[in-house]
């Protein structure tokens, strides 16, 4: 099963209040998505490995620590967006990779539109979609990344479903999910609940 990390700090849970308050207008709820996201890269990227490098200050040498993997930021498209350039911001030489799906209303189901990866995979992707609903486009971004080659993967998602938490575990059970809240269900139109409503539509004020 994959591990399942969900945020307890009172940082995350301050924010996700107005983060989930339906009168939280566009431009604060893009930064409460900044926020939380940032939050998340921090505790999924705690185990990155490093190698030494010496640095030159002003005044002595210091022996220092830097990355030494290659680390892919995979955002869904399109509400990963707003997730992508606040980890973007703290691991600048991190590359972005796109994966886009839009979810068939009548099916629930992901759609692939949009896809692009290079020939070499980085070793650690991070994919970003701030809801994890049903699981149907993390399972299809999960298997994507796979196949381009990618060894060590993790979901991050502001807020998960018990559905997709189970969907994504049981078919990628080496991916692990951090998210900022575990949520209680799914409606019938595979919204979560209590949850935010459309994320996209509120990062991108298209309500
Ligand atoms: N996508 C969203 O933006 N919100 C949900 O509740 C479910 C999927």
């Amino acid at each position: 099963m994959s591990k399942v990390i969900e945020l307890k700090h009172p940082l995350v849970r301050h924010h996700m209040a107005a983060l989930r308050n339906q009168t939280t207008p566009p431009n604060m709820f893009r930064d409460q998505v900044r926020r939380l996201s940032l939050l998340l890269a921090y505790e999924a990227t705690a185990r990155l490995p490093l190698q030494p490098v010496t640095i030159d200050t002003p005044l002595a040498t210091a022996e220092c620590m830097e990355l030494s993997c290659r680390i892919g930021l995979v955002p869904i498209l399109r509400a990963g967006l707003g997730m992508s350039g606040a980890i973007h911001d703290m691991i600048p030489q991190a590359e972005v990779w796109h994966l886009g799906f839009y979810r068939d209303e009548a099916t629930h189901q992901p759609v692939e539109y949009y896809q692009k990866f290079s020939n070499s995979p980085p070793e650690l992707a991070l994919i970003v979609d701030p809801m994890l609903a049903t699981g149907g486009s993390a399972c299809e971004g999960i298997n994507m990344v796979k196949k381009w080659g990618v060894k060590h993967i993790s979901l991050l998602c502001i807020i998960a479903a018990p559905e997709g938490i189970e969907t994504v575990s049981t078919a990628h059970p080496d991916v692990d999910i951090f998210t900022c809240a575990v949520d209680d269900h799914l409606n019938k139109n595979a919204y979560i609940v209590p949850g935010l409503g459309d994320a996209g539509d509120r990062i991108f004020n298209t309500m």
